[in-house]
This record gives structure tokens, C-alpha cells and sequence, in this order.
């Protein structure tokens, strides 16, 4: 019995130990959140700050555990989106000063130590991210987001609850966030030493005060073994510093490297727009090889296709609501389900959108459109489906007109072979047909069978008797001629 008992025990504590639920990640992302809210949601690009206190430093004197107070002064810059960070610490030390700096962009670190002048170049900036990170709450939050995927809520008591987050491997961080203001008071790394065993480093936050809609603590006490390792007091914030001013004495980087701090990362996709008759144009996806059809209609846009890319859908839509200001988004028509063409519905799933489709999507769309997306790289939680599709009857058709724009869907999905349910779009005035994976017009006009998906097509334009002076599709981009010609698809029919 006994050994049951202990045997359990082992289980439920390798189990805790080791186990990661949704619900706990979910539960400690919302703490999370609401610490970010309250300690400054839209804080500044650039924030500049000078710490300036006392570092009890444990040297080799007279008395175990003596200390020696040495004065510090330093001075912490952080540009979030050009991913730089920058300290100078400058301390007093038997009447001579020492200066350590080290700079970060992205995860290159240069930095130069208090005593060892040489200039050490390295890729892993984690270590330093954490400590300038650790220098200010609203950073150590950004730091932690950024880290979430190992985001675990450890538990509370009545004045803190428990976060913790790792930034490397086996080295985990705990933020006591306080239950009344959601600050951060204090944290907690467990470290080793071989003289010391195992021992906890602690940062305590003291004296908050709001500044630029940033809390930011006036004090800040460090605690390594024990004995208090450091206080500081924060001053003269600045929110207006560049990362390539000269006031951060940055001269002893070589100068490619200071040339690439201002440099912003781009993260967007190469969009262009291409007029292919009255109110219609395609919008070229360079990187995804891909197109899309923004039509506009009197008073809104409708969009046709959403491939993969949840970035890519919210740079589409951002590019679409500068271009046909005031008109709002209102449409988003998918041919069928594949990713490459529908992949990117979530990005429309707040908007009062009208996604258009076919019956047997609605239960897979759904789950796209309710997923929550905090792990992602466009953190996104799901606050309430606003989206409503709107679906197109098997083999039958459906129009979207207004006295500027019509559009007619033709659900054809069974003879195209390809998905049971596919849609292609006849725009009536501009005669033009818009469709998915059924055709391809190479761009050394060369012809090749049409098999049962272009002949869905060419049979549809028959039967309904369309009168169409272009086809486009959308996959692919690449080696495509811009449109086909419905006697091109007829000789592609044609051949075996
Ligand atoms: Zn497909």
C-alpha cells in the first residue's frame, strides 16, 4: 500500500510537472493579458530610462558574505519594432570607471564587458533580452508574450497570482502578479551555484507611476543568495530616441552593424493591383504565388478568395480598405475549401462579413472562423463570430448584384472532379469568368487536355449560354498567362 501510495505520488508530480493543458495555457494567457493591460497596453516604440543606485557587490573581503557598495549608473533603450536593445552600465570601483555596453538587434548581440574592453559578437542575445527585459515590467511582459507557447499559471494566494514563462531551455521565470493592480511586484528565476546550491535571484518593482500610459516602477531591489544585490532608482524617461543616435556611444560598432539598427524587418507580403475591367481588379500575391479578385460594388468590396496567410488576409484587407476608402469590405466568395483558396477566412471572422460558399463547408469553415490564434504570429483570441456565410445550392446558382456590380456564383463541384463542391464566378458585365482550380492558361501558350475540370467549366459556359471575353483563375501566378479565352479552353476540351 505503501508503495502504491508513493508510486502515485511520483505520477501526479511528474505529471504536474511535465503536463501542459490548453485550459492552464488559457487561463495563465488571460492573467497575462490583463497584466499587459494594466501596466500599459500601447506603450511607446522608444523608451529610454536611466537607472542610477548601488550595487552591494560580494567580493573578497574581510568577513563572509561583506559587501562594498559601488555606485552604477546605466542607461536602458528599447525599440520594439526595430528589435533593438541597448544598456550601458557605468560603475565606480576603487576610484577608477568601468563601462560595460552591449547592444542587440534581432538576436545578434555585440557587447563590451566592465574589465575585458574586446568587442564579443554573438547570435544568442536570450541572456541579455531577459536582463533588459527584467529591467522594466511593461518589457518583461512583452518578453513573456513573446514567449507564450510556455506560458503555465502556477497558482495564487491572496495578494499574487503565478505566471511562468521560459525563454531557454530549463530556465523558467515566475512573475507574482498582483491580484489589485495586476503590476508586477516581483520575480523569481531558481539559479544554481556550486558554493551556493540551489538559490532563487529576485527583482522586486516598488513605487509605480503612470507615465505616457506606461506604469513604470520607480525602484527596483535585487536579491541574489539572500542578500540584496542591487538597488536602483528609474529617471529621466524619454520616449523620442532613435536607435542610431550617437548619444548611445555606439561608435565602437563596426558601421554595417550601426547601419542595420533603424532598419525595421519587413514582415508584408508584395501586393500589386491590376485593373481587369470596370470595378474589378486582381491583386497579385508575389510571395504565394497566387491571385485574388477584389470586385467593387456600390457601396462595399467583395473579395474573392482567402488562401492561406493570416498576416497575408489582414495585409489584403488593410491594402483594400486604403484603396476603396470609405467603401468597407462586405463579401469574401470562395470557389472551394482548399487552403490555397479559402485557407485565410479567420482574418475576416470579426467583421460583419458574408462569406460565400457551399453547404458542405459550414461546419469545416466554422472551425476555422472559432479558432483561437494567441499562439500564432498575429495573436488573435476569437471574441465573437461576426461573420455569416452565405451558401450557394448544389448545382444551382445564386446572383450578388447591386446597380454597380453583379456577380453570379454557379455551383459545379460534382463534374469538376476536383472538390464535390466548387463555385466559379461570372461577373455579367465585364465578362469575365473567375475560377478556381479548374484551368490553366500557360504562359508559352502552349495547350494541354483540359481533362473533367476545364471541361466543367467550358460546359457551364455552354448550358447557361455565357457570353465571356476572359477567364481568370487564381492559383497559380507564376508562368500563367494573364487570362484564357474560352476557344483556348474549347481546344483544351477537345483533346485526350
Ligand atoms: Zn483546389
Amino acid at each position: 500500500m505503501k508503495s502504491y501510495i508513493l508510486s502515485l505520488g511520483l505520477i501526479s508530480l511528474v505529471f504536474s510537472s511535465n503536463a501542459q493543458t490548453l485550459s492552464n495555457y488559457q487561463k495563465a494567457l488571460a492573467i497575462l493579458d490583463k497584466a499587459i493591460g494594466a501596466t500599459g497596453k500601447d506603450a511607446p516604440n522608444s523608451i529610454t530610462l536611466t537607472a542610477k543606485g548601488t550595487v552591494h557587490n560580494l567580493g573578497h573581503y574581510e568577513t563572509p558574505e561583506k559587501t562594498r557598495d559601488i555606485p552604477v549608473e546605466e542607461t536602458y533603450a528599447y525599440f520594439r519594432n526595430e528589435q533593438v536593445n541597448y544598456l550601458r552600465s557605468a560603475i565606480q570601483n576603487n576610484g577608477n570607471n568601468y563601462v560595460r555596453s552591449a547592444i542587440k538587434k534581432a538576436d545578434s548581440l555585440y557587447q563590451i564587458g566592465y574589465y575585458d574592453r574586446r568587442i564579443i559578437a554573438s547570435t544568442n542575445a536570450q541572456e541579455f533580452n531577459f536582463e533588459t527585459a527584467k529591467t522594466l515590467p511593461v518589457k518583461l511582459l512583452e518578453f513573456a508574450f513573446e514567449n507564450r507557447q510556455s506560458l503555465r499559471y502556477l497558482g495564487n494566494d491572496k495578494t499574487h497570482e503565478w505566471l511562468s514563462f521560459s525563454y531557454k531551455a530549463n530556465d523558467a521565470v515566475t512573475l507574482y502578479i498582483n491580484r489589485k493592480t495586476y503590476l508586477i511586484d516581483k520575480v523569481e528565476k531558481l539559479t544554481y551555484n556550486d558554493r551556493y546550491g540551489d538559490a532563487v535571484f529576485t527583482t522586486e518593482y516598488k513605487n509605480y507611476e503612470l507615465q505616457n500610459g506606461v506604469q513604470f516602477p520607480k525602484n527596483r531591489v535585487d536579491i541574489e543568495y539572500g542578500l540584496v544585490e542591487r538597488e536602483l532608482t528609474y529617471s529621466d524617461l524619454r520616449f523620442d530616441t532613435k536607435p542610431d543616435t550617437t548619444d548611445f556611444r555606439l561608435l565602437w560598432l563596426s558601421k554595417t552593424f550601426r547601419d542595420k539598427l533603424p532598419g525595421v524587418t519587413p514582415q508584408e507580403d508584395n501586393l500589386t493591383f491590376e485593373n481587369i475591367g470596370a470595378n474589378l481588379d486582381l491583386i497579385k500575391i508575389v510571395s504565394q504565388n497566387n491571385k485574388v479578385l477584389a470586385a467593387q460594388f456600390k457601396d462595399y468590396i467583395a473579395l474573392f478568395e482567402s488562401p492561406s496567410g493570416l498576416r497575408l488576409n489582414q495585409q489584403i484587407l488593410a491594402e483594400i480598405q486604403k484603396r476603396y476608402a470609405p467603401k468597407p469590405l462586405r463579401y469574401v466568395f470562395v470557389t472551394h475549401h482548399h487552403p490555397d483558396h479559402a485557407g485565410g477566412i479567420r482574418a475576416y471572422a470579426l467583421l460583419p462579413v458574408t462569406l460565400v460558399t457551399t453547404p458542405g463547408n459550414e461546419a469545416y469553415f466554422k472551425k476555422l472562423l472559432t479558432a483561437t490564434h494567441t499562439l500564432g504570429n498575429v495573436p488573435s483570441k476569437n471574441e465573437g463570430l461576426k461573420l455569416k456565410m452565405d451558401f450557394v445550392p448544389l448545382e444551382g446558382q445564386k446572383a450578388y448584384k447591386d446597380e454597380q456590380m453583379e456577380v453570379i456564383a454557379y455551383e459545379i463541384g460534382k463534374a469538376t472532379t476536383h472538390s464535390n463542391e466548387h463555385l466559379v464566378y461570372y461577373f455579367p458585365q465585364q465578362k469575365i469568368i473567375w475560377s478556381g482550380d479548374l484551368l490553366f492558361f500557360r504562359a508559352d501558350e502552349k495547350i494541354y487536355p483540359a481533362g473533367n475540370r476545364g471541361k466543367s467549366v467550358y460546359d457551364l459556359i455552354q448550358s447557361q449560354k455565357l457570353t465571356v471575353d476572359k477567364i481568370y483563375t487564381s492559383w497559380p501566378l507564376q508562368g500563367q498567362a494573364p487570362f484564357g479565352k474560352v476557344e483556348e479552353l474549347k481546344k483544351a476540351t477537345a483533346m485526350k
